[in-house]
């Protein structure tokens, strides 16, 4: 069958900084929702893996390139990625935002951002829809490999406004950065777990059994709980 592991251990690529997702706490050890689903599915089926946190493009090239078993980045499902990933089933559903400045007062549409900058982090679902928006609203685009220096640029100025995905910028927000949202949000697509198209199969099926009992018995509302608390 497809559900038992075919290896000792599965390399698992992620992300860097895609907090509550996905970040280092204060003893440095990585930790967040991701971490913890993944950590709890495998623990129900059976199978070990190695996370590997090395940022969102890196986890899709190292995917890619085979170098590593699969990944988890909050990476939504699109139509695009699934020429070349198999997806698990859904396990989050997400939005993205556009974020200004929580004193920037002259942005409230896409319209309004004519000859701005605009951050978005690479290899992103928010960077297609960034890119493919640019002539029409005229702005220009910024591309960052991770959130923390996007977030300081936007701080500091030097971009205008950054999209990412809702409640990645919610739980930045929680945790005292001054942005406001002030456009409605983009469906990019609901999170999945991937694999290279065709590769480590059994992969997929055993996160897909895992998820529907982590989700049968109570564990992914906890995992989900402990780090959004009352706001998912
Ligand atoms: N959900 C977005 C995407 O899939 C962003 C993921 C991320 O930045 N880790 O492109």
């Amino acid at each position: 069958a497809d559900d038992k592991p075919l290896k000792d251990s599965y390399k698992i690529a992620s992300d860097s900084l895609f907090a509550p997702f996905e970040f280092q706490n204060s003893d440095k050890q990585y930790v967040g929702i991701d971490v913890d689903l993944l950590k709890a599915i495998a623990k129900t089926e059976n199978f070990k893996v190695a996370m590997d946190f090395v940022g969102f493009q890196t986890a899709v090239d190292q995917t890619q390139a085979g170098h590593a078993d699969g990944m988890i980045a909050g990476m939504s499902i699109t139509a695009e990625r699934k020429n070349v990933f198999d997806f698990s089933d859904p396990y989050f559903t997400a939005n993205a935002s556009l974020a200004v400045n929580k004193t920037t007062t002259d942005i409230k549409s896409y319209k309004d951002l004519k000859g701005k900058t605009v951050g978005v982090k690479n290899g992103t679902a928010s960077q297609e829809f960034i890119d493919k928006n640019k002539d029409k609203y005229g702005y220009k685009v910024k591309v960052f490999d991770a959130a923390d220096t996007m977030y300081q640029s936007l701080n500091t100025g030097s971009i205008n406004a950054f999209m990412d995905d809702e409640p990645v910028v919610k739980y930045a927000i929680l945790q005292g950065q001054k942005f406001a949202t002030p456009i409605a949000p983009e469906k990019i697509g609901e999170y999945g777990f991937a694999v290279k198209k065709g590769s480590n199969p059994e992969l997929i099926s055993m996160f897909n059994a895992g998820l529907k009992k982590i989700k049968a018995n109570g564990q992914y509302d906890k995992i989900v709980a402990k780090y959004m608390g009352n706001d998912a």
